[in-house]
């Protein structure tokens, strides 16, 4: 069971050296019953590196490019991120997808690239809430995941857009069908994202097919990230 804190964009490296010393005591005792990572944003991920050199807690980035080096400005490669530490890449994102225009096929490149480097790879899908609306959920998650190719290091992160940052979560029956769909195109674990609380995370952690869980907004407050760990390595 994994339990992974997406950051988006907050916390300084001040904030972060703080937030992982804190981190480490409020989940001491937890490893082995729930693997837990943060993903910090670029410039917080030296402080968070070493802020949790001495526990179980992994660090992860955001976004990787595809390519070692090269024109590419504003991007960071997967060789950067290695030699900082780093553990693990999110790719395509809703919020990279809708913000900032990443299609299947650049997230297909970005998650390759990371995985070639030695990266671990959370690869976020999901459909918006028109597309659930309209019966096009299961062609959205085929055609996202089927951009990916199987990879042992590879993760997903089933992310409905709707839920994501907005007080919704998903039904268990509704994570359930589509966590059994994304396993039915590519056999690899499968995290659930989308307004995960203390409160409702029992009830999807203890789901056939749920293999953890991506939290945003929750994650970025000590008690409450904390309890979703305890409570995640509860059920393990
Ligand atoms: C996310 O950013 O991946 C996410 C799921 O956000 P939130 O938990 O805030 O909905």
């Amino acid at each position: 069971m994994l339990i992974a804190g997406n950051w988006k964009m907050n916390k300084t490296t001040s904030e972060t050296a703080e937030f992982c010393s804190s981190l480490k005591r409020r989940v001491d005792g937890l490893a082995g019953s729930v693997d837990i990572s943060v993903f910090p944003p670029f410039t917080s991920l030296p402080a968070a590196v070493t802020g949790l050199a001495d526990s179980e807690i992994a660090v992860g980035a955001q976004n990787v490019h595809w390519a070692n080096e090269g024109p590419f400005t504003g991007e960071v490669s997967p060789p950067m991120l290695r030699e900082l530490g780093v553990y693990a890449a999110i790719v395509g994102h809703s919020e990279r997808r809708h913000h900032f225009g990443e299609t299947d096929d650049m997230v297909a490149l970005r998650a390759a690239g990371a995985l070639e480097a030695g990266l671990f790879v959370i690869a976020c899908v999901g459909e918006t809430e028109i597309e659930r609306e309209t019966g096009e959920m299961q062609n959205v998650l085929r055609r996202q995941v089927g951009a990916l190719s199987h990879d042992d290091r590879l993760v997903i992160a089933y992310e409905p857009v709707w839920a994501i940052g907005t007080g919704k979560t998903a039904t268990p029956d509704q994570v359930r069908e589509a966590h059994e769909f994304i396993k039915s195109l590519l056999d690899v674990p499968v995290l659930y994202g989308g307004s995960v609380t203390p409160g409702n995370c029992q009830d999807l952690l203890i789901l056939d097919g749920v293999d953890g869980a991506l939290v945003g907004g929750a994650s970025l407050d000590l008690d409450t990230f904390g309890s979703i760990c305890e409570l995640a390595a509860s059920r393990s």
